[in-house]
């Protein structure tokens, strides 16, 4: 017979895979640690912030074709 009383239940840490253990004194919780929870975050707002700067990247483009488009026309 196994002896299943002491059981706690294991989560893998999303940013880092560590198993850690589900319990409510893991205030991090699904992640290991606070490093990990921060990882997190950070990955989530520098992903907002790559799509923010693709998008003035092509208003660039775009507002550098519009300036070059009247000088050709001028003469
Ligand atoms: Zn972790």
């Amino acid at each position: 017979m196994q002896n299943n009383i002491d059981i706690a239940k294991k989560i893998a840490c999303p940013t880092c895979q560590t198993m850690t253990i589900w319990s409510e004194k893991n205030t991090y919780r699904p992640f290991c640690c606070e490093r990990c929870k921060l990882i997190d975050l950070g990955e989530w707002a520098s992903e907002s912030y790559a799509i923010a700067q693709k998008h003035s990247e092509e208003d660039e483009i775009f507002s550098s074709m519009m300036q070059t488009d009247p000088s050709i026309n001028s003469q």
